[in-house]
């Protein structure tokens, strides 16, 4: 069993390079134990101020800072970050309740995403265009758009936080980042790592506090432009309401309802394994993980029967523990809002075909947030639970006729971040790709997220990109100087 690793970070908003010791705290549970972990103090509306005006003072000179020693420092906090792996992936399955492989995976992915915009950062580079009329000509620059509000949740606390942080200061501007209520502790992680890595002082502010109360400072407060969130989508549109009368720029990476399509004669232990894998990560609580799975009437049957072999065998736990699979959703409430669409779908029709509930003999984990994962069969497409987003370890099976109801009803929702399609014929799979209406497709791959690509949703699942050489402008002005060229002398 692993253990909760010593603090090498105080339980405070980071500014200006310091702890902000100074606050109303709130508590830090472990979702698998219900034992506290830590008192994290908490900013008011005057301190995310305070945070912001240092941030706009630092900005000014890493704006001037050469973008090659830029990407030097983000560069470091990566490599750092990998260091100090084990510890930070000890406090994320503490504080999240992942499982202790699905962490480390998490602190590979952050760090991934510092070592790419290290090196995006010297990528930023303008261009001339030619002028309609003579002697003149167009000069095209990107400019560090200022300080930048970056918003994350509680799934990958530490990931969703990289990728943005990466960017912005590659980008030259500063963050202020409010991390999610129930995991600021890995947040907190990061600061000394920064300053180690020689990030100047303001240009990464951390202000732990309600998501309401700093995203209206952020939406009211002129001088920040950007606002970058991870979140549902319902919180995507209450910003972007408090956000309209500033005319803010926002990034918003929202919330999923992924299809995935089993196609007719698929490898179906392939798909059985890859589904598992996709659908336990992170016990499900994951925006682009396998909400419908459409598969053919012919692979029903054994599919669900390979599934439900997997889920009921997997073991449910703490995540500290490494021979779990499966940790505890993140609070009482996230269990009770799965449990209700798990309910209503089997008082519908939905058949449970299994629901393993290994864990309640384990006196251990009786005040832990877990839920049974289940295999539900005879979902419709009206049941709220193909509806919404399932955050939670339920895989929901719908049965489809022909390829192309398959695809219609995959495109049958609001959302449109990621979707699937598993099948041997590579040329269907693609037919069936470039159809659906989402930002990321995986062909026979249950995980094709990486730093290198731009990642984001269409739809009601947001506006922007995160990573890839696109992820760098989400944090980027652009700016048109016309201006007149002087006569060359022969
Ligand atoms: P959430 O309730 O929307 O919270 C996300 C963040 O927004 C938290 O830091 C939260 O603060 C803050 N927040 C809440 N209300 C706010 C407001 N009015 N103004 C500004 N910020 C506000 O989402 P969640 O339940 O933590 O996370 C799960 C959701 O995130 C799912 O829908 C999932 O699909 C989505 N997600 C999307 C992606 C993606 O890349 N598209 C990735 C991961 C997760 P508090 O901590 O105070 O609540």
């Amino acid at each position: 069993m692993k253990t909760v690793p010593k603090f090498w970070f105080e339980p405070y908003p980071w500014i200006d390079g310091d702890w902000h010791r100074d606050g109303v705290t709130t508590e830090v549970l472990n979702p698998a134990t219900a034992e506290p972990l830590a008192a994290v103090a908490v900013v008011d509306a005057a301190v995310v101020g305070r945070a912001i005006d240092g941030a706009v003072a630092a900005q000014r000179d890493w704006a001037r800072t050469p973008a090659a020693q830029r990407g030097r420092v983000v560069g470091e906090i990566g490599r750092l970050l990998l260091r100090q792996k084990d510890e930070f992936a000890r406090l994320l399955t503490a504080e999240q309740g992942k499982p202790y492989a699905h962490a480390v995976a998490e602190i590979d992915y952050a760090a991934s995403f510092f070592s790419w915009f290290g090196e995006e950062a010297r990528r930023v580079h303008g261009r001339i265009v030619p002028h309609p009329e003579p002697d003149r000509e167009f000069l095209i620059r990107y400019k560090p758009c200022g300080v930048a509000g970056l918003i994350t949740p509680w799934n990958f606390p530490l990931a969703q936080g990289a990728k943005k942080i990466a960017a912005c200061l590659a980008a030259g501007c500063a963050a202020v980042w409010k991390p999610a209520e129930a995991t600021p502790l890995v947040a907190l992680g990061l600061a000394p790592l920064a300053a180690e890595a020689g990030l100047p002082a303001g240009l990464l502010q951390i202000v732990p506090g309600s998501g309401p109360l700093v995203g209206g400072v952020f939406a009211e407060h002129p001088q920040v432009p950007v606002i970058s969130l991870t979140g549902s989508t319902a919180t995507g549109s209450t910003l972007m309401a408090a956000a309209a009368p500033g005319i803010k720029r926002l990034s918003l990476e929202l919330g999923g309802n992924a299809p995935f399509i089993v196609l007719p004669g698929a490898d179906l232990d392939f798909v059985a394994e890859q589904l598992v894998r996709l659908k336990l990560f992170v016990s499900g609580q994951v925006c682009v993980t396998a909400n419908r799975v459409f598969v053919d009437e012919a692979g029903h049957d054994a599919l669900a029967e390979r599934l439900v072999e997997r889920f009921a065998a997997a073991k449910v736990g703490n995540g500290l523990d490494e021979s779990v699979e499966i940790g505890p959703l993140i609070d009482g409430r996230a269990c009770e809002k799965v449990g209700s669409l798990v309910d209503e779908a089997i008082a519908d029709g939905a058949r449970a075909l299994c629901q393993n509930r290994g864990y309640e003999n384990d006196e251990s984990l009786r005040a832990g947030s877990f839920f049974p994962p289940t295999v539900l069969v005879d979902v419709r497409d009206e049941m709220r639970i193909a509806r919404e987003e399932v955050f939670g370890p339920v895989l929901g099976l719908l049965s489809y006729r022909g390829v192309g109801e398959a695809v219609r009803r995959a495109n049958e929702t609001p959302q449109g971040l990621a979707g699937y399609v598993y099948g041997r014929d590579l040329g269907e799979c693609r037919a069936v790709a470039e159809s659906l209406q989402v930002g990321i497709v995986g062909i026979n791959e249950w995980r094709p997220l990486k730093a290198e690509i731009p990642f984001g949703g269409v739809k009601q699942s947001g506006i922007g990109v995160e990573g890839g050489e696109e992820g760098i402008r989400e944090f980027l002005d652009t700016q048109v100087i016309s201006l007149p060229v002087p006569p060359l002398e022969p």
